[in-house]
């Protein structure tokens, strides 16, 4: 009868609707195969990274950042470390005992870096960051004091040694004029002389991957590489050294030779630009394109952006856009809220797929970000965010499947025990994030078997460390 019909035509408009919502999200989906192929698409981009002749067409640059051994204890001394990557701006003292005594003291404080000093000039860039050192010292009793400097700074920059680089170009949410092929740490010491607050006896420049690695190291001695999937994605680990062929000198910290395994150097991957030579665009679908236009940077960071938590969120809005204009969400009406960037945070995404968080709980928090919601809606809202970041967690998996069975390759063995330093939100915060990544790697690459080891306080830690090694290498060689 009548009724029987309308069941029917519910029934039927369900499943055309899940049909659409499965074409929509099929291409997120990867399958063993098509990661099996990033894997290998890597692994030779990072041949051609450290390679001299192919050096420049590659897409992972592959830096060498001088680091050339993992620490030992004995690193002594106090240091001021400057940590500039995201939306945050972290300084710290950092005081090491040395002695085999495996345990820093940290002082710390955590700025802001608001969006006009992000991407207003080099100038004002770094006198905020003096500015925000000079407090720092002040407050903790050290002002007027000389100290020694580590710099973080996380972003690609071009080293010769561990005490300059140029910024190559800018990542994530910044791009401050007059700093692109610049030395970064000029730009930094001119700032401190300026404000004449503090002076610095020496400044050593790291990425934050290393300076991660070097902090998880210090009482974890496996650790050889370290990952970090928070505001943007990299990955750091220790090559061969007769592979780096970027490398000039014998600078940096380590002597070359030392111990009974052969030579190595820390290599600052710059994962996140993988695939911006085109590999990865038959993994790309609309969002990911639309989102890159609309970006800061487009063209550029073509992993990080399938990856790291500053796009994240932004993917899943744009899949909610296009779902609603398809009228399968929100009544079919494309709320003002929705159409404004940057609303779906990284911590937004780890609350609405977690577990314990019931569909009640979802709806309001779509209410807080001003999405009024059915309890279907929500449903499709968290199936959004679950392909998305489960997509995010496989390319991470299959990108350290490249790099640790690479590492086990060069040390000619059958099998690879390793730790791997991690940091980041997306890392740390979200639900199921390291646990997708790590069941990738462990399909990618069954000869390795990996520890992952999360730091804390890990990049100012870190960057002592290197400090700390610089210094007292130095002193040995004036003997
Ligand atoms: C930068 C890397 C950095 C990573 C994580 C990327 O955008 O290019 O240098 O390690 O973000 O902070
Ligand atoms: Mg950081």
């Amino acid at each position: 009868g009548k009724g029987a019909a309308m069941v029917t035509a519910v029934a039927y408009r369900l499943a055309q609707q899940r049909r659409q919502i499965d074409e929509k999200l099929a291409p997120l989906k990867l399958d063993h195969k098509v990661l099996k192929d990033v894997k290998r698409h890597l692994r030779e981009e990072m041949e051609r990274g450290l390679k001299c002749e192919s050096h420049k067409e590659a897409s992972v640059k592959m830096l060498p950042s001088y680091v050339r051994t993992i620490p030992n204890g004995n690193e002594e001394g106090e240091f001021l470390t400057l940590d500039l990557g995201g939306g945050n701006f972290i300084v710290m003292l950092v005081k090491l005992p040395g002695g085999g005594r495996r345990e820093a003291s940290i002082f710390k404080k955590i700025y802001s870096v608001p969006e006009n000093i992000q991407r207003g000039t080099a100038e004002k860039l770094f006198d905020h960051l003096a500015e925000c050192a000079g407090e720092l010292l002040q407050e903790s009793g050290r002002s007027g004091r000389s100290i020694h400097v580590g710099l973080i700074f996380s972003f690609p920059c071009r080293q010769g040694s561990l005490g300059e680089g140029q910024l190559m170009e800018w990542t994530k949410m910044f791009g401050a004029s007059g700093c692109e092929g610049k030395d970064v740490v000029t730009l930094l010491k001119e700032a401190i002389y300026r404000r004449n607050e503090f002076e610095v006896k020496s400044v050593t420049l790291t990425n934050d991957t290393v300076a991660t690695m070097m902090s998880v190291a210090y009482t974890s001695p496996h650790c050889q590489a370290a990952l970090i999937v928070g505001t943007g994605c990299n990955v750091c680990y220790m090559e061969e050294l007769d592979k780096v062929e970027l490398v000039k000198g014998e600078g940096g910290i380590g002597s070359p030779g030392e111990g009974e395994e052969g030579p190595r150097m820390c290599v600052n991957v710059e994962l996140g630009a993988f695939g911006d030579n085109g590999s990865l665009e038959h993994l790309r679908t609309d969002v990911d394109r639309n989102m890159d236009k609309s970006s800061l940077n487009p063209g550029k960071q073509s992993f990080e952006k399938m990856m790291s938590g500053m796009y994240l969120g932004e993917i899943v809005r744009n899949i909610l856009i296009d779902l609603t204009e398809l009228g399968l969400l929100f009544r079919g009406v494309v709320s003002e809220r929705l159409r404004t960037p940057g609303i779906f945070e990284t911590r937004f995404l780890s609350y609405i797929e977690s577990d314990r968080l019931a569909l009640l709980e979802v709806r309001s928090i779509l209410r807080q970000l001003g999405l009024d919601s059915t309890c279907d809606d929500s449903l499709v809202v968290k199936e959004v965010c679950q392909v998305v970041s489960r997509r995010a967690a496989q390319l991470c998996g299959a990108a350290m499947a490249a790099v640790v069975d690479k590492m086990r390759e060069g040390r000619g063995v059958q099998q690879l025990k390793l730790t791997v330093g991690v940091d980041g939100t997306m890392y740390k915060l979200h639900p199921s994030f390291s646990r997708v990544m790590q069941e990738t790697v462990r399909e990618l690459a069954h000869r390795c078997v990996l520890t992952f080891r999360i730091s804390e306080d890990g990049s100012g830690k870190g960057a002592a460390l290197i400090a700390a090694s610089r210094l007292s290498q130095d002193g040995k060689a004036c003997e």
